[in-house]
């Protein structure tokens, strides 16, 4: 046992402590190596105990949510994994939620529709949870999960706390300041409108229904791969749609396959796993989709998702 993994049982107790986990289980990609630590935190204040921790003994720190947007590589990721479980939800008031980084998205949407609160339930069936999705500024059908946020609480490297407005969080398409600062969301709160449990319950259900039939959920995935093209930065030719999913399925590559991975051939900017694919086989098929669009349309597609593990991924093709 090394001395750093001593150190966070010591602190944490020894169930939620690991030594070279694999974090393949943990993410919806189902692919990627192990973890040197990996530690479940139940709670903010234990997430920042953690870092402090880390700090102290120089060890970098990944955060990992509900694994649903990351491909970890196949060496894995080295120093300590944070994985925040369980969190609390509350209504500070009738119009506003707040909610810890570990509730998940669905979580959070059963719990609002539950108490006849509004203006979440369109997210039902968004996996992961507010600390991804907030990094992230996750998005459905054209809305941001940012313009429901109204402020939140995080925490930096070296374990400083604060309260940030909405309007410093630098939220656009796929974005947020978390990014670029490294900073740990530690909870976030929600503006809500009071609403009719049923109603609300059954918009949930036409989210859910609307996901089944246009994404693959039957094979394991981390949603759409790439962010689509941006008016200002991208320049589309004309007759195709301004998404990457459309100029995948153009570009031919619908149900291109590289070991277990595939393109989906429901959505072109989802790939899924069909058993036994790697982090490898993943990045091979990804960097296919950007060369092949790059050579027949001129746009450059970049990654939705987010890479994990500093080992380099070689790729087989
Ligand atoms: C079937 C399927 C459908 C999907 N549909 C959608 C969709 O409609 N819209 C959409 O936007 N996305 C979608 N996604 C992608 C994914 O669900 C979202 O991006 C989600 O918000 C990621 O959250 P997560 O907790 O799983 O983050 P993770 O994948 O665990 O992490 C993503 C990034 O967030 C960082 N992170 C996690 N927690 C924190 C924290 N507390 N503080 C700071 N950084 C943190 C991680 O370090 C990582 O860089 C889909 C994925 C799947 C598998």
């Amino acid at each position: 046992m090394s001395e750093f993994g001593q150190v966070l049982r010591g602190a944490f107790g020894p169930a939620r402590v690991f030594e070279q986990r694999p974090l393949a289980p943990l993410t919806t990609f189902r692919v990627g190596g192990p973890a040197d630590y990996l530690l479940e935190t139940r709670s903010s204040d234990e997430i920042v105990d953690a870092l402090e921790l880390a700090g102290r003994h120089g060890v970098p720190v990944t955060l990992l949510g509900g694994g649903s947007n990351v491909l970890v590589s196949d060496a894995g990721v080295r120093g300590l994994v944070i994985r925040p479980r369980g969190g609390a939800i509350f209504e500070l008031d009738e119009q506003h939620v707040r909610a810890d980084a570990a509730v998940t998205i669905n979580g959070l949407v059963r719990w609002t529709v539950l108490h006849g609160l509004g203006g979440l339930e369109r997210w039902a069936g968004t996996p992961g949870t507010v600390g991804g999705a907030t990094f992230g500024n996750a998005h459905f059908t054209g809305q941001l999960i940012g313009e429901l946020v109204t402020g939140v609480h995080l925490v930096t490297r070296q374990g400083h706390e604060c309260d940030v407005p909405v309007a410093d969080m630098h939220f656009g398409y796929d974005r947020s300041r978390l990014q670029d600062t490294g900073e740990i969301l530690l909870w976030a709160t929600f503006r809500v409108e009071r609403g009719d449990s049923d109603a609300l319950r059954s918009t949930a259900r036409a989210s859910l229904a609307y996901r089944k039939r246009t994404q693959p959920l039957d094979l394991p995935s981390a949603g759409c791969v790439f962010r689509n093209p941006e008016p200002g930065r991208d320049v589309v030719p004309d007759g195709i749609p301004w998404s990457a999913g459309a100029l995948i399925d153009r570009a031919g590559l619908k149900g291109t396959a590289s070991g277990g991975a595939r393109v989906s051939t429901v959505h072109g900017n989802f790939i899924v796993n069909e058993g036994g694919a790697t982090a490898a086989d993943i990045r091979a098929l990804i960097d296919r989709c950007r060369s092949e669009v790059r050579r027949q349309f001129g746009v450059e597609l970049r990654e939705e998702i987010v890479c994990l593990g500093d080992a380099p991924v070689i790729s087989r093709s």
